[in-house]
């Protein structure tokens, strides 16, 4: 249908062409796969830190002091190996049920204490936190966002949605990231982007020197617990899709992390 493309559609794709050629071009960390990002860092690290700040009023925090004690270090070791620009690292346990964990822009990490008995040892929670640490590396948060603006925005709105304070990019910002009316209910990751957040974040994990061995029992034991449930997925399963090519990309992957594992306890 490009031939026959409507006025503002053609505003719309002139507007885009002009912003991709200024701020859309972008390599994902480790993978090196091309990416759209329209937002810069530091605006996408301000809606990650209002979207945490609304789960943090709205969903009770938990006072569990070992599990809290054992977030925080495991949280730091990970966050030390990753460069990620305006990143104020923080690492909150929640009080629910869901076996869920979530990663905000500009370092917002949010781990559920439901998922706590299948992460069950410090290098499956390493697991968990490096896979949404990667998330937020990978800017996929902005990715979709992105996509969104480029889908949704007509014309001469799109530059107005770029603006930090404009309630278009606010809307899309709390669809992406999930501060809606029910917290904790995201977007789903695309499959690509899960399968490059499994894949760094062994990386990660490895890096930071937690066995990698360890993402494939903490990967198993939760596809039983899926299977187990019967109710349906729990969240951390709508919006982190899980399917068999998760484990065999891990595996594919597990020797050159359990060389970087080495490489870090010497
Ligand atoms: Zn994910």
């Amino acid at each position: 249908m490009l031939a026959v493309a409507s006025p503002r559609w053609h505003r719309l794709l002139v507007v885009s062409f002009a912003l991709l050629t200024v701020a859309g071009c972008a390599t994902a960390p480790e993978t090196g796969r091309r990416q759209v990002l329209l937002i810069d860092s530091a605006q996408e690290a301000q809606l990650g830190l209002q979207s945490f700040q609304k789960i943090k009023r709205d969903t009770p925090v938990s006072r569990d002091r070992q599990a809290n004690a054992q977030l925080q270090s495991v949280g730091r070791r990970i966050a030390s190996v990753v460069n990620i620009p305006h990143a104020d690292w923080e690492f909150v346990l929640f009080e629910s049920d869901e076996p869920n964990a979530f990663a905000l822009p500009g370092g917002k990490i949010g781990v559920n204490t439901g998922i706590l008995p299948i992460t069950q040892t410090e290098a499956g929670l390493a697991t968990v936190i490096a896979h949404e640490i990667a998330h937020v590396s990978a800017r996929h948060g902005a990715e979709r966002m992105s996509q969104d603006l480029l889908v949704q925005v007509g014309g001469t709105a799109l530059t107005a949605a770029l603006g930090s304070q404009s309630s278009v990019t606010r809307d899309l910002a709390m669809q992406a990231y999930g501060v809606g009316t029910e917290v904790g209910v995201m977007l789903p990751y695309s499959r690509t982007q899960e399968l490059e957040a499994d894949r760094v974040g062994l990386l990660y994990m490895a890096r930071a020197g937690f066995d990698p061995n360890e993402a494939v029992g903490f990967w198993e034991r939760f596809q039983a617990e899926n299977r187990g449930s019967g109710t349906g997925a729990p969240a951390f399963l709508s919006t982190h899709p899980l399917d068999d090519a998760r484990i065999a990309q891990i595996q594919r992957f597990l020797a050159q992390a359990i060389a970087e594992y080495q490489a870090a306890r010497r």
